[in-house]
């Protein structure tokens, strides 16, 4: 059994610690944020957690995750639901008029409602009880230990941490799990390991609040999506646990006025209340905020490399997992389903190979090529899209899914579209096409074709490849069916106002 040293206990460090733990090797999890165990939800909601700041942000859990969770650890996905998670069902989200009787495979269709810090706190008491997992919290790591490694490859190994009290860590194997703000090229270049980085940035800012459902009241009636995209403003509800729920208003980066409105706790409420899909939720005596305008900036999309270009590593016995590997833009909600399934491909990768550092990393890296890059690469397309699109009309995001993740399915619909679009239709060989293509074809097929709907949930769940409607040629040819009748029916309905109406709103 192997000694495994992780930095940071977030979501990917919890997951390593757990599918490692369990499989009986030796874990110790460094955690800088001095954030001792909570006794409840409630109090979690409250844990200082500087070192992952999106924790006070809108979270959504894809079914992906709820799987995995459900077919490898059963025993957490029921504290979940002990600690007051909801289970999502999209099949009975499905639009109003589509026949909900449930096909085979659509159990498989069930997100998890629920805030982070809940998710987080439900994980964190989980590998708690592991008897071979240990938690440090409340100490920082500040370096690695490395050495030349034996072999004649002369590649740096990497054989433990340095605390900032000075102690060190020795493991066999070192993850870093230290999220997207943690400096992994900084502390490997000081061992002289120089890692390969590929960024771009996500556009968006992110400005998120957290109500609470006042005594006796209940979530509004879902009568249309409640999430999507103005082209100015990205929007969604996000259920949580506890009768709790949130809501993101994501502006471009360089739209300073509306940033400047969103950041004003007033001002939320009152651009809330103007866009149906979240009106119900603040308006009368439904709710009441439980914190103030959270706001987070700096989003990207980042990739690192670890392997040489002839596929060999570049350091061993160390490996990066969840942000610390791969971020991708928070508003398509993948990043804590990506960082489980990231601990799961280490976890196999080191059953598979142990402790061949060469072995493992080549076996890691190549599972983390074919599981987590597509989607990296999709949600920089997307991106390099929606910037493209800040003039977009009204919406063009009435996504069939009645869901808190409408927002970024909405977004995240676009990604595969944008593909089929240039593949499939005359109308979208130009990004101008591929949006028109989503807008008149995908979108409203969404909401009538069941075919449609389901191939589209799998794909945002993770359940199918990011390009997996493009590949499936009847689902590409109903989209083309409802695109080409797009002159016969009305022009879709607005989601919520122009920004110009907007502003003059809430001025
Ligand atoms: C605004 C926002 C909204 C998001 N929304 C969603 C969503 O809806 N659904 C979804 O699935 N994902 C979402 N994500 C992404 C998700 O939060 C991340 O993908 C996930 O947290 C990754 O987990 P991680 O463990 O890699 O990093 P983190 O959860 O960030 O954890 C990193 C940990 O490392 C610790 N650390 C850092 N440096 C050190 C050090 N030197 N020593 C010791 N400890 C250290 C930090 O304190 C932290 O606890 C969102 C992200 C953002 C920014």
């Amino acid at each position: 059994m192997a000694k495994i040293a992780v930095l940071g206990a977030g979501v990917a460090g919890l997951g390593v610690a757990l599918a490692a733990g369990r499989a009986g090797h030796e874990v110790v999890l460094i955690e800088r944020d001095d954030t001792p165990l909570a006794v409840s939800p409630a109090e979690a909601f409250d844990w200082d957690r500087q070192g992952a700041p999106q924790v006070r942000h809108s979270h959504a859990f894809l079914a992906r995750l709820r799987n995995l969770l459900r077919d490898r650890y059963p025993d957490v996905l029921e504290a979940l639901y002990t600690a007051g998670a909801t289970p999502m069902d999209f099949i009975s989200m499905l639009p109003e008029g589509m026949d909900r009787t449930p096909l085979p495979g659509d159990e498989d269709l069930v997100a998890i409602a629920c805030r982070r810090t809940t998710f987080e706190w439900v994980l964190r008491k989980t590998i708690l009880n592991e008897p071979s997992v240990k938690l440090v919290h409340g100490m920082g790591v500040t370096g690695l230990q490395t050495n030349q490694a034996s072999d004649r490859t002369g590649v740096a190994q990497v054989t433990g941490l340095t605390l900032e009290d000075g102690t060190v860590v020795q493991a066999d194997i070192t993850v870093i799990a230290g999220g997207r703000r943690h400096d992994l090229p900084g502390l490997l270049s000081a061992s002289g390991v120089a890692i390969r980085e590929t960024i771009e940035d996500t556009g968006i800012v992110y400005f998120s609040r957290f109500f609470q459902l006042r005594k006796g009241a209940e979530f509004p009636a879902q009568t249309g999506p409640i999430g999507g995209d103005l082209g100015y403003l990205k929007f969604g509800v996000f259920p949580g646990d506890n009768r709790s729920f949130s809501i993101t208003l994501a502006a471009g980066v360089t739209d300073r006025e509306l940033r400047r409105q969103l950041t004003d706790p007033d001002q939320f409420i009152t651009i809330a209340a103007q866009i149906p899909a979240t009106a119900a939720h603040v308006e009368g005596d439904r709710s009441e905020t439980i914190t103030g305008v959270n706001i987070m900036a700096g989003l990207l999309n980042r990739r690192r490399g670890f392997l040489d270009e002839s596929g060999e590593p570049l350091v061993l016995g160390l490996h990066a997992v969840g942000d610390a590997h791969t971020c991708t833009n928070p508003l398509y909600g993948r990043g804590c389903s990506l960082a489980l399934v990231q601990a799961e491909l280490f976890a196999d990768s080191l059953k598979e190979h142990g402790l061949n550092h060469r072995d493992r990393s080549v076996a890691f890296e190549g599972a983390t090529r074919d599981e987590i890059t597509p989607w990296y690469r999709a949600s920089v397309a997307q991106d390099r899209l929606n910037a493209d699109s800040t003039t977009v009309q009204n919406g063009t995001a009435d996504a069939a899914t009645s869901t808190a993740d409408a927002a970024t399915s909405t977004s995240g619909a676009a990604t595969s579209t944008a593909d089929a679009a240039t593949s499939t239709a005359d109308a979208a060989t130009s990004t101008s096409g591929a949006r028109e293509f989503m807008r008149d074809g995908l979108l409203p097929a969404m909401r009538t074709d069941p075919v449609v709907v389901r191939a589209f949930l799998r794909m945002f769940n993770l359940l199918e490849a990011p390009n997996s409607l493009m590949t499936n040629s009847d689902v590409v040819a109903r989209v083309l069916t409802v695109f080409n009748d797009r002159e016969n029916r009305p022009a879709e309905v607005s989601m919520g106002p122009d920004r110009a109406l907007l502003l003059e709103a809430i001025s």
